[in-house]
């Protein structure tokens, strides 16, 4: 499948949707020419990688890629944007989130230097490719990993669950306040047992 689109090709949304270039491979050993576009959007089901119990891919990732080929290495920046689900880390509810990402990376077609032979990575961003083949869904996955939150919150001021009996303190109140000292109902809670 053929998903490369030459430059200054017009988009128009739902042709933009269309163009599912998650299966995309790019043989770096034949690339010819100045430059290589990749647009379109990749879909959720491919990106079955970043799946997990906390996490999950809400639609379609649209992908914007140039490639291009510089001293035997292969630079490849554009953006990505995508929309997940994830579960808040203090309140566990569910939300759903834009992503969005600047991709800057460069590939070499040839397999990782030995630490052993000498050869010395020359940067840490540089990703080695044994086989040549630079994969689209590979790309947005790792890429996506990266700018996922370590801990998401449905918001800022999320109040969390309540320690002792779990209730949902966005939601609703819950009178198992421990620090009573400093609670200015302490007070009239004392009242209320005493009569
Ligand atoms: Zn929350
Ligand atoms: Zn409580």
């Amino acid at each position: 499948m053929d998903t490369m689109v030459e430059e200054g090709a017009y988009f128009p949304d739902e042709q933009f949707y269309q163009n599912e270039v998650g299966g995309a491979e790019i043989n770096l050993a034949r690339f010819s020419g100045d430059e290589k576009r990749v647009r379109g959007v990749v879909a959720p089901e491919r990106l079955s990688e970043l799946d997990a119990e906390v996490l999950s891919i809400a639609g379609p990732t649209r992908v914007s890629l140039r490639l291009t080929k510089s001293r035997g290495r292969f630079r490849v920046v554009g953006t990505l944007s995508g929309l997940v689900d994830m579960a808040c880390g203090r309140c566990l509810a569910h939300f759903r989130q834009p992503l969005e990402c600047q991709v800057d990376r460069l590939y070499v077609p040839k397999p990782e230097p030995d630490e052993t032979s000498g050869e010395h990575r020359m940067d840490e961003d540089v990703v080695y490719l044994a086989d040549a083949l630079l994969s689209v869904r590979r790309l947005v996955e790792e890429e996506l990993l990266l700018v996922l939150p370590m801990r998401p919150l449905c918001g800022k001021t999320c109040k969390g669950l309540c320690s002792e009996c779990g209730v949902d303190l966005n939601q609703a109140t819950c009178d198992c306040r421990t620090e009573d000292a400093v609670n200015p109902f302490a007070a009239l809670k004392a009242l209320k047992l005493k009569s």
